[in-house]
């Protein structure tokens, strides 16, 4: 199983680098290379052979006015400049846009242009940007590297809540003028397509479409729309797989924005994930990229999920055989659960110990067999659930409430037992 990191902020380029032997490759959000296109060019070139893919972010084409400006209600820079790249009717559209509403799907502007200019840009922003006079302070902080082209091109895709939804249509209509692109240029890439659905949408009508329609591609990219693993439902779950696996009958398929749940899909076929360090492991279409701080989170490894600092602290001085003995935690913690508060002196390091851990996971899934996962998913429910319920939460806004239990890991059971057609 493949781990790919989605490139967030600036500040994280220095971990990013920390951690390059532990990732498999990056995944660049197009609004951040169009908005700092020199010291993330610069940067993704730098690297010796790291795999990335731009994501080209045509789903923010579909959010209403409010999402899409700043302050002064122009349109955010980011997004403008990024606009200017695909299309130039694309920035006055959406500046000119009323109050409230968003844009039409009909005046998403001539497709076959529209893909040709996402294609340059694509296959440009690493190669060209890297050498000009404004990068040259980044190469002296980053070095110079070479300038590479992204491992696939990613055709422009919208949010369907179904196949007979108009966004549907014309996602398959653009990915197959991506298609025809790429295959008119010379540097013989594959595309790649996004399918944006939500998970408890999918029916087995909407699968036998989908896998209908896109049974020429050969890189198909799913992103559950909000799938929140410790929220979601043991159908949800199912659903998610049963595409996963019909699609890689015929495809090489990676989820963006996934979490250990979704790495269970390796006995579907899945082949990679990608999330952030540290937040947006799940991310919905509601949410404006790039608004809000996150809290420091640790991840317990035993929970595959990330509790607060001040909620780790309560849980490994009960179960102090829940601290992670990865190299990082071993130098920060030294078996003592009172060392925990030293992660917030030292961020980075909680990215490290993530990260660490993640790899682990990602190569212990190939290695274990599906019946092994479920039978560990229901022991650590059975032997810490009670106990972390009764807990009190230190972040509670009401005084005197409990922390959440882990009632999702049972869910997670429920949902990956079940063998699918
Ligand atoms: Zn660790």
């Amino acid at each position: 199983m493949d781990v790919n990191l989605r490139f967030g902020m600036q500040r994280d380029k220095e971990i990013i680098r920390d951690l390059a032997d532990k990732i498999n490759g990056l995944v660049i959000p197009a609004h951040i290379l169009a908005y700092q296109a020199a010291p993330t060019s610069v940067f993704v070139a730098s690297f010796k052979n790291m795999p990335y893919i731009i994501d080209p972010m045509t789903f923010l084409l579909q959010h209403s006015r409010e999402d899409l400006v700043n302050d002064s209600d122009e349109l955010r820079k980011s997004i403008d400049k990024m606009c200017n790249e695909y299309h130039p009717s694309l920035s006055d559209l959406l500046s000119n846009l009323s109050a409230g509403s968003r844009l039409n799907l009909g005046s998403i502007p001539n497709q076959q242009e529209l893909c040709e200019n996402i294609y340059k840009t694509q296959i440009g922003s690493v190669a060209d940007k890297s050498v000009t006079k404004k990068a040259e302070k980044y190469i002296k902080r980053y070095g110079r590297g070479m300038a590479t082209l992204p491992r696939l091109v990613v055709s422009p895709y919208f949010y369907f809540n179904s196949t007979d939804d108009p966004w549907y249509g014309l996602s398959l209509e653009l990915s197959r003028t991506m298609k025809n692109v790429c295959d008119a240029n010379s540097e013989s890439l594959e595309v790649g397509v996004i399918l944006f659905l939500s998970a408890d949408k999918i029916n087995d009508g909407m699968i036998q479409q989908i896998s209908s329609d896109y049974a020429s591609f050969k890189h198909i990219l799913v992103w559950f729309d909000d799938f929140n693993e410790s929220g979601v439902s043991s159908n949800s779950i199912i659903n998610a797989r049963k595409l996963i696996k019909r699609l890689a009958d015929f495809s090489c398929v990676e989820v963006l924005y996934g979490g250990y749940l979704l790495m269970t899909s390796a006995y579907e076929g899945l082949s990679a994930i990608s999330h952030g360090i540290l937040y947006s492991l799940n991310k919905s279409f509601a949410i404006t990229p790039g608004v809000g701080g996150v809290p420091e989170r640790y991840y317990i490894p035993k929970f595959k999920a990330f509790r607060s600092l001040s909620q780790t602290d309560l849980i490994l001085h009960r179960h102090t055989e829940l601290i992670c003995d990865c190299e990082i935690c071993q130098d920060v913690m030294q078996g003592n659960p009172d060392r925990i508060v030293l992660f917030a002196d030292e961020p980075e390091r909680l990215r490290q110990h993530f990260i660490t851990v993640r790899r682990n996971e990602a190569d212990c899934i190939g290695n274990t067999d599906r019946d092994n996962i479920v039978v560990e998913l229901r022991d650590t429910y059975q032997t810490y659930h009670e106990s972390i319920s009764l807990l009190p939460n230190p972040d509670a806004v009401v005084s005197r409430s409990n922390m959440s239990g882990l009632e999702y890991l049972n869910r997670w059971a429920d949902g990956i037992e079940p063998n699918i057609r």
